[in-house]
């Protein structure tokens, strides 16, 4: 392609709207252009990088044996009504008229259709497993859309469904599309985990979420240096080392007086001890019955794994004055000592020895405190949320923070939607039996902004290898040179010829804005024909995601430069 030619309307500016660097650099570089609020062009440069990531999804979708299909995105309301969610979905369902006056929505997603088609055309365990995907333009009516094409109102999704004669046959597809979704990711050249996920609204299931790995997301990671582990921040289990410390000899229980001293770090240095010598007593409305929940003094109760420990629906933690209230326990003060409350501890509290904790009277508390002499919980969790001074759960190795961004998720359904839908099939034993179902997402406009937020520098978008709309910039800096001209020209037909994807700098612009675009839109390799190939018969090289320039023959830049791609897509895998 020649950039002369070229639709790439760049831009120096920083959109004032633009809040997050995936969609600021997307518009600086031509790549996208709002319509309104949610909606997006994509121009000719972000199409081909959607068009790359789409590629890749089809080919690792068909070589998992799913089968490409098209449903419609206008769907209608009885599908709707039928698998209950008509009622349930909310206001991120557009819903409409025909001129006859009957229901639709813009397809958020396409279980019941699928659903539909599975019912009407499979009958029998003999047609299954069967998975079937495609690849289209969803919209859910966001409330507030924002950071470009990371939540948009409209966007392209490949969506996969299968269908299974039972459980084990499900978990077996649900397996495959694992798999085919970590080598989709690491084809597209991104670093990514794969999450344990919340199941949400779905319930009782399986799932996992693709994030990709970046400065800045949505959900907080904690990962693994060693391994593969990654986990939601708040939901990562906290493995405790062997318990190999000398214990002291415990000593009797005593009061002290501790007047006007609350806060657990007050406490500690009046009493001369340290926050972790402290147990924390924290009073939570746990389905509508207060709990004391205790972590060491330098912890914090995590909700999530509080309410999972209990087995609870509903946690929140109590006001001061409602603490009160409830329990007549004096705020600052509580303990775990022959507490009136149900008592439910992290498990390394039980761990602490010759502890500090409040003694249920005001201006006092308990040392000697000793777990499971001084007092018993009813319940002993992990309830703690986990630090990178843990160890990973999975192989012991060290931890890191990272953010992430969900770029593809997988359920396992189960037989909600053909349940509902009455979707059967006749199973060897004659009998009719509900398809067991999987959905396999990803958001393949959102893994485009994922990709850049994942890599991009002060300068522009670097685009991963097998992403990049063109796999090479060459620039032309002696236009009005004839041997520098014909020479770039003969370099941009040679690398076409083998195969190569070539964006030609071709304009009659300054180097240095030439330079400033090819960062900006952040093509792979960049060649430069200009004033050493005059004088040596060299072009430069230059890496854009390293920085590296090397200087090179004229005639050994199209083996070099073919060869470089080459290596950089295998790498990929
Ligand atoms: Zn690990």
């Amino acid at each position: 392609m020649r950039y002369s030619n070229f639709f790439l309307p760049t831009t120096k500016e920083t959109p004032a709207e633009a809040e997050v660097i995936s969609h600021q650099l997307l518009l600086r570089a031509g790549c996208i252009r709002k319509l309104t609020s949610g909606l997006y062009t994509y121009l000719p440069l972000g199409l081909m990088a959607l068009q790359k990531v789409a590629a890749i999804v089809r080919e690792e979708m068909n070589r998992a044996g799913a089968q490409e299909l098209l449903m419609p995105m206008v769907q209608p309301a009885d599908l709707w009504q039928e698998s209950g969610r008509w009622q349930q979905y909310g206001h991120e369902l557009l819903r409409f008229k025909d001129r006859h006056g009957r229901d639709y929505c813009l397809g958020p997603t396409h279980e019941e259709v699928i659903t539909d088609i599975a019912r009407r055309e499979l009958h029998s365990y003999r047609q299954l497993p069967v998975n079937l995907y495609q690849v289209q333009t969803k919209f859910r009516d966001e409330i507030r859309p924002r950071f470009g094409l990371m939540r948009g109102r409209e966007f392209v999704m490949k969506d996969a469904y299968s269908f299974d004669c039972d459980d084990a046959g499900a978990s077996k597809s649900y397996e495959i599309m694992k798999e085919a979704y970590h080598r989709i990711f690491k084809r597209c050249g991104l670093r990514f985990r794969a999450v344990e996920a919340d199941t949400g609204s779905i319930g009782g299931s399986y799932s996992h979420e693709f994030m990709v790995l970046a400065e800045t997301g949505e959900d907080t990671l904690v990962i693994c240096n060693d391994c593969e582990y990654a986990a939601n921040v708040e939901k990562a289990a906290v493995v405790l080392p062997d318990d190999d410390t000398a214990h002291a000899e415990p000593v009797p229980l005593a009061r002290v007086e501790t007047p006007g001293v609350k806060k657990v770090e007050r406490v500690a240095d009046f009493l001369g001890v340290t926050p972790q010598d402290i147990i924390k007593t924290m009073v939570y409305l746990v389905d509508g019955e207060p709990v004391a929940a205790l972590v060491r003094g330098d912890r914090q109760v995590q909700e999530v794994k509080l309410k999972n420990a209990l087995g609870a629906t509903e946690v929140e933690p109590l006001a001061d004055d409602q603490v009160w209230k409830l329990t007549k326990l004096p705020v600052g003060y509580m303990g775990p000592v022959q507490v009136s409350i149900r008592v439910v501890a992290d498990q390394e509290v039980m761990r602490m020895r010759n502890a500090v904790a409040g003694a249920n009277e005001k201006g006092m508390h308990l040392t000697g405190v000793n777990p499971g002499h001084d007092f018993t919980p009813d319940v002993v969790g992990d309830l703690r949320q986990i630090t990178i001074e843990d160890q990973c759960p999975a192989c012991g190795g060290s931890l890191s923070l990272t953010e992430g961004i969900e770029v593809g998720h997988i359920f396992k359904l189960g037989t909600k939607y053909s349940q509902a839908m009455e979707a059967t099939f006749q199973d060897a034993d004659g009998q009719e039996k509900p398809f067991v179902m999987g959905c396999y997402g990803i958001g393949v406009s959102r893994v485009v902004a994922a990709a850049i937020e994942q890599n991009h520098d002060e300068h522009g978008i670097i685009f991963p290898l097998p992403l990049a709309p063109f796999q090479v910039i060459i620039l032309n800096l002696g236009l009005k040179d004839e041997k520098i001209t014909k020479a770039a020209e003969e370099l941009y037909m040679a690398l076409q010829e083998q195969g190569v994807e070539v964006l030609f700098d071709d304009r009659d612009e300054r180097p240095g804005s030439k330079f400033k675009d090819a960062d900006l839109i952040g093509i792979p390799f960049r060649v430069t024909v200009g004033k050493t190939y005059a004088k040596d018969g060299q072009v430069e090289l230059r890496n854009r995601a390293t920085g590296e320039t090397e200087l090179i023959p004229f005639n050994e830049a199209v083996a070099t430069i073919s060869a470089m791609i080459r290596d950089g897509l295998a790498q990929a895998g």
